[in-house]
């Protein structure tokens, strides 16, 4: 993979955002292309990072964060290890960082299938098998607004086809047969309304 796709010398600081559950508006949008690679977009993606490593969570798309744009980050390599202190509480020390920014990423040779837990922060607390691509080849610009071209399969390809649904409207709960659609979804927004009132 080609290095300018990484931030280098990464570092966890940045913004909290909040991150939008189903079924906000902004989720079911098809997010439009990235046209100005400026200061701002890059301020954006740090950001992005910030929250999805905090979550903590692989891939952050920006439709999730109220950004209707053709933007993902992504992380399926990092590490965090949890840390008891002396006073029994946890802190999180993260490392490892492998931060990816896809921008206006366009999918194509999908080839092969492949069934894979998938989660996601939009649907917090629903884990169900989804049913990917397992190779593809994406074409994206970095934060600079140059093109690549990389193939991937097993978690990255899953992934990278996970995000790059957020961008087409699509949550991963859309993926699965309509009865387990239903039933998920009604299950979800009925936990959520619970949650409401804590
Ligand atoms: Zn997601």
């Amino acid at each position: 993979m080609e290095n300018s796709n990484f931030l280098e010398n990464y570092k966890l600081e940045g913004n909290l955002l909040e991150i939008l559950t189903y079924p906000a508006p902004v989720l079911k949008k098809v997010a439009e292309p990235v046209t100005e690679f400026n200061d701002d977009l890059r301020a954006l993606c740090k950001d992005m990072f910030y929250t999805m490593y905090d979550a903590p969570g692989i891939g952050l798309a920006a439709p999730q964060v109220g950004k209707s744009i053709r933007l993902f980050v992504m992380d399926i390599d990092f590490d965090r290890e949890e840390i008891t202190k002396a006073d029994d509480s946890v802190e999180y020390e993260l490392s490892n960082f492998n931060p990816m920014v896809f921008i206006n990423p366009e999918i194509s040779n999908k080839e092969g299938e492949v069934l894979y837990e998938e989660g996601c922060l939009s649907v917090p607390g629903i884990f169900e098998e989804v049913k990917r691509f397992e190779t593809i080849t994406i074409t994206y610009q970095d934060m600079y607004g140059e093109k690549h071209t990389i193939e991937a399969d097993e978690l990255l390809s899953i992934c990278l086809q996970h995000e790059n649904d957020h961008l087409d409207g699509i949550v991963f709960l859309e993926r699965l047969s309509m009865l387990k659609q239903n039933l998920l979804k009604k299950k979800f927004l009925k936990k959520k309304k619970k949650n409401k009132g804590f």
